[in-house]
């Protein structure tokens, strides 16, 4: 069903993970590590290349998109590549986030480091050491790495500046028609959950882009995922998501090779543009789109009507079931 005339618009947000190149957590330690490489490092070669790949397709399509930065991974790209850094501070339509200093497994679920309040403040204010000096500002949105929001995380982060958080995966329903509410972790704290939806088949399927970019999904899934949700959930807001490394190398770190490389890039570049051209759906960042929507109202009430609201720490990009 095409929206009538009065209808809100889906508002599309392309969110852009910027970290290390096929990152995980290793035992032992807080931050990540590149995949396959050893010893155990953080690599950016693929995540500087996928980026500027990106940023070329956002200026060409002239589409909004909000990058999350890994505070090391920002350091690096300064010094490694200003002129690449120079062309995403000067784009206009991007919004900066953050995205942890060293992409770090705050929960310790996978690292077994779970990392505690004072060394959560610790992490946060290194990250804000580099976005004052990098960015010249502090962001306002957040992404936890691996999508792992602890409440000691939710606690700290409005004293750096951040307005919200957008690392939690909820199924839309009743309870959430993908409208920003407050976190019941810290209300200081506005949430934009990440989406996990169903395909035609009634299979899950997130708006992270990461079962396209390892070959398990195509293009048209993405496109059903964002109609069906214009149509169920106007007014609200889908965030796809993904990571520039993974345009170049897999998961597990192997290079997909310049053949495999270009048809990802291919795939994301028609997913982007065939969205921009479908009637009732909008582009914009999270945090414009927050801005607009953050009236205390709908959200708000329906929460308060409905009780507790489930706060889902699902994983969201890391290996989406
Ligand atoms: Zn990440």
């Amino acid at each position: 069903m095409a929206p009538g005339p009065e209808r809100d618009p889906l508002y599309l947000a392309f969110t852009v993970d910027v970290d290390a190149d096929a990152n995980r957590p290793a035992r032992g330690r807080p931050d990540a590590v590149t995949a396959g490489r050893a010893p155990q490092e953080a690599a950016y070669d693929a995540c500087f290349e996928g980026l500027e790949t990106l940023l070329r397709v956002l200026e060409r399509l002239s589409l909004p998109a909000a990058l999350f930065w890994e505070a090391r991974c920002l350091d690096r790209l300064a010094s490694r590549n200003p002129d690449l850094l120079a062309q995403a501070l000067e784009n206009p339509l991007l919004e900066h986030g953050g995205h942890g200093w060293r992409h770090e497994d705050f929960a310790g679920k996978q690292s077994e480091v779970p990392l505690g309040r004072d060394e959560t403040e610790r992490v946060l204010t290194r990250a804000a050491q580099v976005f004052d000096s990098v960015l010249q500002s502090r962001p306002h949105g957040f992404r936890a790495p691996y999508c792992r929001l602890t409440p000691e995380l939710a606690q700290a982060l409005p004293a750096y500046g951040y307005l919200y958080d957008a690392s939690l995966a909820r199924r839309p329903g009743e309870d959430w028609q993908l409208r920003p509410y407050r976190l019941e972790l810290n209300p200081a704290l506005w949430e934009l959950s990440l989406c996990r939806g169903t395909d035609r088949q009634g299979r899950p399927i997130s708006g992270y882009l990461w079962q396209l970019l390892e070959g398990r999904r195509q293009v048209g899934d993405y496109l059903h995922l964002a109609e069906s949700l214009r149509d169920r959930a106007p007014g609200g807001l889908l965030q796809l998501a993904l990571h520039p490394w993974h345009l170049l190398v897999a998961e597990d770190g192997a290079p997909f090779g310049p053949e495999g490389a270009a048809v990802r890039l291919r795939q994301v570049e028609a997913l982007l543009q065939r969205a921009a051209a479908k009637a009732g759906i909008e582009f914009a960042t999270p945090g414009a789109y927050l801005w607009s929507h953050s009236n205390g109202d709908a959200e708000d009430r329906r929460g308060a009507k409905g009780g507790r609201r489930r706060e889902d720490g699902t994983a969201c990009g890391g290996r989406p079931r």
